[in-house]
């Protein structure tokens, strides 16, 4: 190799961001290496976004035979789920995942490197592979995308349970589960399980899963839990989990003790910096352990960058990915401004059942941060929207499921600064109106565009 470094560009995790910087920075003509431990693709598609859209898209199927297929005219049953063959198709297609990032890195020149890497110094990484094989690597700039992993609690009996990777690894439905946490990850896992027929509990330690989401939305969500007969209990404090003579785990809680076959912590992640040596070459961390990083992801040595899970902005692949690919553009296609703008819109969708998605902010928020909305004393303050109705699909069976949608419009022009659905389709609807929401649309902008009939998201345009 020549030149001062082995790489211009060495990238730390192979999972959505790192790939994403990586391939970028390559096509500008930079000598490219990621350093990937494991499988390429990281959380999101061995253990994340990937899987569990597969197995929401197959719970939702489960449940639209089982309660609305009859109505339509079908004579099918769920009776006969084959889980295992579910899951075989979803690794194959996460397979296939992996040939493309593969083929996406040779056309690129990107180097993979398979192993475990830690700093050796601010150039140097020193990688172990999977026979013990130690390598050291250098480069100009060095990359830190290594994701996060779950947390568990600190009580007695936590490694009965499981996290979301354990869930994952299922290849048979228990019989009963117990999912304990109140995010995303926990309100997804209980509801694909629920809906595949499993005895499902939520437990979360406030009154409801998802208080950062709108209230209107999530009391929603838990009366779809009650018409499915997904138990949610909240306000729970638990104390420590045992096993019982008959293989089934117990967790003991305030509301008394929960019996099942399957217990998740979907508690919340946290950064992997463990064993990266960050100390050695003055990378800060903040309180919460991600790493400190500037809006250009400069870390506290501006050398090396970092990206993804491991700082602290939302959680989500399009978030890591837009960071990395800005970043390229910033130091190898001579874009000295670019970088993630945090205040933008982040369009989100929880694959719940029925999905939600949500744009802006929630009306508490919006309440708090700019009052009610009153001609003469608060003409800066909020409005809502709202419509409730029940989804086409459902509607012509005898299992009708509502959807709700919700508009938060700000100041005397209306600005939308809120936008929130559940129901049927919302997770499709939602990118579109983000973009509008990004450009500043009005309510008058909404109410002028043509309505498309019939579908769900006309009535995001037609509120009043
Ligand atoms: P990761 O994708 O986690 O990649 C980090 C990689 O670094 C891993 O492959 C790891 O093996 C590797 N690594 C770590 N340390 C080292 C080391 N020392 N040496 C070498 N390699 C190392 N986001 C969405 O937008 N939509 C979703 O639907 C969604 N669903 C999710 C569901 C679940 C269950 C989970 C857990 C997450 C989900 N997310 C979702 C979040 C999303 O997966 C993450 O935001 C995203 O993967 C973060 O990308 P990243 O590049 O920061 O890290
Ligand atoms: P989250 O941080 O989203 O949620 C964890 C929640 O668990 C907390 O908000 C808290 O809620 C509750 N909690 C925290 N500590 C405890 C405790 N000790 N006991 C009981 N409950 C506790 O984490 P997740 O693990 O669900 O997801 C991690 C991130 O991954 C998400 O934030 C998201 O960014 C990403 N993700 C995105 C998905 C998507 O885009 N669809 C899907 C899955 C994950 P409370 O305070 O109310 O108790």
């Amino acid at each position: 190799m020549q030149g001062k470094y082995d790489f211009d560009l060495l990238v730390l995790g192979g999972g959505s961001g790192g790939i994403a910087t990586a391939n970028r920075a390559a096509i500008y003509g930079a000598k490219v290496g990621v350093i990937e431990a494991k499988d390429l693709g990281g959380t999101c598609v061995n253990v994340g976004c990937v899987p569990k859209k597969v197995l929401w898209n197959g719970a939702n199927l489960y449940q639209q035979i089982k309660t609305l297929s009859q109505d339509y005219g079908f004579a099918t049953s769920v009776d006969n789920l084959d889980f295992a063959k579910l899951v075989e198709a979803r690794q194959a297609y996460i397979s296939r995942i992996h040939t493309s990032y593969n083929n996406s890195f040779n056309n690129n020149k990107v180097t993979l490197i398979n192993g475990w890497g830690q700093f050796e110094d601010q150039h140097h990484i020193k990688v172990t592979d999977a026979q013990g094989e130690v390598k050291v690597y250098s480069a100009e700039r060095i990359l830190i995308a290594t994701g996060g992993k779950a947390v568990y609690p600190n009580i007695p009996g936590a490694e009965l349970g499981t996290d979301s990777d354990g869930f994952f690894a299922l290849t048979e439905l228990p019989k009963s589960a117990v999912i304990v946490g109140a995010g995303y990850i926990a309100v997804e896992i209980a509801g694909v399980l629920n809906s595949f027929g499993v005895k499902t509990t939520l437990v979360t330690r406030g009154d409801r899963p998802l208080r950062w989401v709108d209230k209107d939305i999530t009391s929603e969500l838990l009366e779809n839990f009650a018409q499915q007969g997904l138990k949610h209990l909240g306000n729970s404090e638990y104390t420590k989990v045992e096993k019982l003579d008959n293989g089934q785990i117990r967790l003991v809680t305030n509301h008394g003790n929960l019996d099942s076959d399957f217990l998740v912590w979907a508690i919340g992640r946290e950064p992997n910096t463990s064993g990266l040596n960050l100390e050695k070459v003055g990378v800060e961390l903040d309180d919460q352990g991600y790493i400190v990083t500037n809006d250009l992801s400069e870390t506290t040595q501006s050398n090396i960058l970092a990206i993804g899970d491991i700082v602290r902005l939302p959680a989500l692949t399009p978030v890591a990915i837009k960071t990395g690919r800005m970043l390229a553009e910033r130091l190898y296609n001579n874009k000295p401004n670019y970088h993630f703008n945090k205040k933008s819109y982040i369009p989100t969708v929880i694959f719940s059942h029925p999905a939600i998605g949500t744009v802006g902010m929630c009306e508490s928020k919006a309440l708090e941060t700019y009052g009610a909305y009153d001609p003469q004393s608060n003409p800066n303050g909020i409005r809502i929207y709202k419509s409730k109705f029940t989804s086409m699909l459902t509607a012509v069976t005898s299992h009708p499921e509502k959807i709700l949608m919700k508009l938060i419009v700000q100041g005397p022009n209306e600005v939308v600064v809120g936008l929130h659905g559940i129901g049927f389709g919302v997770d499709e609807m939602i990118q579109g109106f983000a973009v509008a929401m990004g450009m500043g649309a009005t309510k008058a902008d909404f109410d002028n565009t043509v309505a498309i009939h019939p579908t769900g998201s006309e009535e995001f345009v037609t509120m009043r």
